[in-house]
């Protein structure tokens, strides 16, 4: 049997696959202790599909032709040096991708610097990039501080923007396992989700409140004098200010702006805080706003009161994709190196261009993952290379998007698909799949797994790796002589003081690592003085409001049986029959004055377009709907960023007209 990592969401399962028969069982050991998905399952059914491309190709005209490697790397490195010569390096961008290994996103990203520009980004922008700038503003991290395995001893969990149930199914054993022992679980979300079947408290909010409900809980905290005060005292700067600033938010008018009675707002306010310890998840509910990185800020302030983080609890920004967090820890982000070391760090920097055998490298944020398409339509970038995304599906307010890459000189998109990005494409490098290659892939809680190779690659396709590695060397730059994948391990252990005494034979045979380390901030905060910052934050306003035109607020939400655009499980016949046709979700009563039936065919129309659903009716708060993300929606999503370049995915104000009846 092979251990392979799960390619789809950031939990990190280990599977356990028979080469021969190629059947998938759950791996008995961390983190999925036996127990997978449908999604783990049925892994390997994308990686069979008939529409894998077996051959690079160029396109000739309006037509794709096959075309050998060689032809593929000449022209590709050909094209961009001729761009970087007329234009410089910063008119080439490069988007990594949270579905391939550390070693691969590692590669890519030096690519980038060595080319001369750190127009390097990866999906984490789209989800929690908000996270990061408000985790490294208050406690230094910007990652998850505590492994899965600490959420089953604390008294309390706050599931906060997130329904781990769909997006992570596993990590609801160690859920169920803390309740048993007496846990208290609150969940909060603008529609009913199948998290809450776990909850002590369901907090159905109006979307874009989350700050109020937050403020109003620290409120309930102080007034009744339940927080930590040796901890406060000791660990933390700003109470005073987050004393002032709270004083506005009670639960009074928390109830009149989100929607949750004040009783039940001031209730789980106090069990949270005499739980003793507790931990607080979140996901896209909080980040994929215009006040991400606040609402961010306002739960961390919560924590921080009560001294939950370290040992007696943790802040859980639960990651989306299998190697979303390895990606960003390789330093596929525009504003940090490896190990998100920002750029500005001239002794680190130059550590890193000494590893790779120049003198230093460019000091200037490169352009967000969200900011390339006006930077196209501005002709500042001229090339694109895309690994595994597929931004024509998964940005938000695709059709400019979609325009943008029309405009390209260049585009190369490697991939296993011809994705609907690859549309768009000036060649299209066949990549292998994540179980025809080995690596290393890391996952929520930062532990890092390695995935082995259970079968040779598909007809031409090569692990990405492989092609990364001829691309740089085509293009003349240093330190691109690898042989095997380990030595790319090798080099990336060497930037990390805490990898230095671990080998790559430890972490092949399993032995348990995490990056920097298990538990984080359980003595002083990464900060300069040691000390977390409590940092008060006002109520923002989502970008967009409703009005009589526009009287909905449209949410995106995640389904079960399908991940990201949808490229991999779509290409699943065993998921696509589990889940069927996606349907928007919309509020009884709001349906009933629409004359709206379950399954009924509506357009739901944004400023931005149209998209065509057939009706589900269910627990949604009133003027709210909710629509699967991994389809089309995003052709009528809000493209307004936050300040750590995230779209507001989860807000903008729609109509809703039947078409049909079901
Ligand atoms: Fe894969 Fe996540 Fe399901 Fe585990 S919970 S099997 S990692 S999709």
């Amino acid at each position: 049997m092979k251990t392979v990592i799960c390619p789809y969401c950031g939990f990190g399962c280990k599977l356990l696959v028979d080469p021969q028969t190629l059947i998938v069982k759950p791996h008995k050991g961390k983190p999925n202790r036996g127990k997978l998905c449908p999604k783990g399952l049925y892994a390997i059914e994308f990686a069979l599909s008939k529409d894998r491309i077996k051959k690079p190709l160029k396109r000739d005209k309006k037509f794709l032709r096959p075309i050998t490697w060689g032809e593929a790397i000449e022209e590709i490195s050909h094209r961009l040096l001729e761009i970087k010569e007329f234009y410089g390096p910063d008119a080439v961008a490069f988007i990594a991708s949270s579905k391939i290994t550390n070693e691969e996103n590692y590669l890519l990203q030096k690519i980038a610097r060595l080319f001369g520009t750190n127009n390097i980004d990866n999906c984490a922008r789209l989800c929690h990039e908000a996270s990061v700038h408000a985790l490294k503003t208050t406690v230094g991290t910007g990652t998850q501080t505590n492994p899965y395995e600490d959420l089953e001893n604390f008294g309390a969990i706050l599931i906060w923007g997130y329904n781990p149930a769909e997006t992570h199914p596993v990590i609801i054993r160690y859920i169920k396992s803390a309740k048993k022992k007496g846990a208290k679980v609150i969940v909060v979300d603008v529609r009913e989700t199948i998290t809450m079947n776990f909850a002590d408290y369901k907090f159905i909010i109006k979307p874009g409140t989350d700050i109020v409900l937050a403020n109003a809980m620290i409120h309930t905290i102080i007034k009744e004098e339940l927080y930590n005060d040796d901890f406060i005292k000791s660990r933390t700067t700003g109470f005073s200010e987050i004393r002032m600033a709270t004083m506005k938010y009670t639960p009074q008018y928390a109830e009149k702006v989100t929607g949750v009675p004040a009783s039940l707002i001031q209730k789980a306010a106090k069990d949270f805080a005499l739980a003793g310890s507790g931990a607080i998840m979140w996901g896209m509910g909080l980040t994929q706003h215009v006040s991400g990185v606040e609402n961010v800020l306002a739960i961390i302030d919560l924590a921080l009161l009560l001294g939950y983080i370290g040992n007696k609890g943790g802040l859980y920004p639960m990651r989306g994709q299998n190697n979303v967090q390895g990606a960003a820890y390789m330093g596929a982000l525009s504003e940090f190196l490896p190990g998100y070391i920002p750029l500005e760090n001239e002794k680190f920097r130059k550590r890193v261009a000494s590893l790779w055998g120049v003198e230093d490298l460019p000091t200037e944020r490169g352009l967000y993952l969200t900011e390339l398409w006006d930077a196209i339509e501005r002709g500042d970038i001229k090339a694109l290379y895309i690994v595994g995304e597929n931004p024509a599906v998964s940005e938000a307010n695709f059709t400019r998007v979609r325009k943008a890459l029309r405009k390209l000189d260049l585009l190369v998109v490697q991939d296993l698909f011809i994705t609907r990005t690859a549309k768009y494409a000036h060649y299209i490098l066949p990549a292998s799949a994540f179980c025809e290659k080995e690596g290393s892939y890391m996952n929520s809680e930062r532990r890092l797994q390695w995935s082995e190779k259970v079968y040779e690659p598909l007809a031409d396709s090569k692990p990405d790796w492989e092609i990364l590695t001829l691309v740089g060397k085509a293009l003349g730059l240093p330190g691109f002589e690898y042989s095997s994948v380990e030595e790319i391990t090798e080099e990336y252990f060497h930037l990390f003081p805490e990898l230095e005494e671990k080998s790559v034979k430890d972490l092949k045979e399993g032995k348990e690592m995490f990056l920097p380390k298990k538990r984080l901030h359980t003595w002083e905060f990464a900060t300069p003085d040691g000390k977390a910052r409590l940092i008060a934050v006002e109520q923002i306003p989502p970008w967009e409001s409703t009005n009589e035109e526009y009287p909905f607020a449209l949410t995106t939400v995640r389904l079960i049986s399908h991940y990201n655009t949808g490229e991999m499980t779509l290409r699943s016949p065993s998921l696509t029959k589990l889940m069927g046709e996606p349907k928007i979700l919309i509020n009884v009563e709001d349906a009933k004055d629409l004359h709206i039936e379950d399954n009924d065919l509506v357009e739901i129309e944004t400023r931005r377009g149209k998209i065509r659903m057939r009706v589900k009716i269910g627990k949604v708060a009133r003027g709210v709907v909710a629509v699967p993300f991994h389809f089309k929606a995003n052709k009528i999503t809000n493209n307004a960023l936050n300040k750590a370049g995230t779209p507001e995915f989860k807000f903008s104000a729609a109509k809703i007209r039947k078409l049909k009846s079901g």
